[in-house]
């Protein structure tokens, strides 16, 4: 199914989204980090967006790659390198592939190569704890009706969790009680690509 999704609208949605969230993300990282993360992505999605009719009119997994390298050089911080190295190596594997029956596989690789550019797995209270329980749900073969509810449970999952990576980690136990601004902003962007995927 996502093969055949349009990238042009999917960012439309993934702008909006986090726009509409900015106050929130910088608020949640104000409380355990720097207070930029809605900023940093708001910046990223608005330079996606300016590039969007010439994503679109690539393949894509080409079209997600090069999408990558916008985010990578846009978002900045920890999360550019993170989200970034999520778009390109699904392009990547897409790339290598072909059909949807190998979307979970492609996905599971590109959360491996974050997991591996951040030091980082389960339970670090990190955008992770979204990814990777997201592409367990794929890999079962998952309806992406109920996605956006599921992705939103494990974003508030992360409040209970001690930080072990990024910024927050500095916080040690008073890290814990706060959301993970990562993890919030990814189950957005999870729940505005599945409601476009889902028409
Ligand atoms: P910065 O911390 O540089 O200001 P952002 O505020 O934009 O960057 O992004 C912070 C988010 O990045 C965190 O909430 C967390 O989800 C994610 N993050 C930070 N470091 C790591 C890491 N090593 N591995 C995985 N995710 C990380
Ligand atoms: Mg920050
Ligand atoms: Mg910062």
């Amino acid at each position: 199914m996502p093969v055949l999704v349009r990238i042009g609208p999917v960012i439309a949605a993934c702008c909006a989204d986090i726009a509409r969230h900015a106050d929130r993300l910088n608020r949640l990282d104000g409380a355990i980090g720097d207070g930029d993360h809605g900023t940093n992505m708001q910046r990223g999605c608005e330079a996606l967006l300016a590039e969007s009719q010439r994503l679109e009119a690539l393949p894509l997994a080409q079209s997600l790659a090069e999408a990558g390298r916008i985010l990578v050089m846009t978002i900045g911080g920890a999360a550019g390198p993170l989200y970034g190295t999520l778009l390109m190596e699904l392009g990547r594997a897409m790339s290598e592939t072909s059909g949807t029956d190998d979307f979970p596989t492609a996905f599971a690789h590109a959360v491996n190569a974050v997991a591996r550019r951040g030091k980082s797995g389960t339970g670090d209270k990190t955008l992770l704890d979204v990814l990777f329980p997201l592409s367990d749900l794929l890999a079962a073969d998952n309806k992406f009706e109920t996605t956006p509810a599921k992705v939103a449970a494990l974003a508030e999952m992360t409040v209970a969790m001690r930080a072990r990576r990024g910024r927050a980690s500095f916080l040690g136990e008073r890290s814990i009680g706060h959301m993970d601004p990562g993890a919030a902003s990814c189950a957005l962007l999870v729940a505005a690509v599945c409601r476009e995927i889902n028409g």
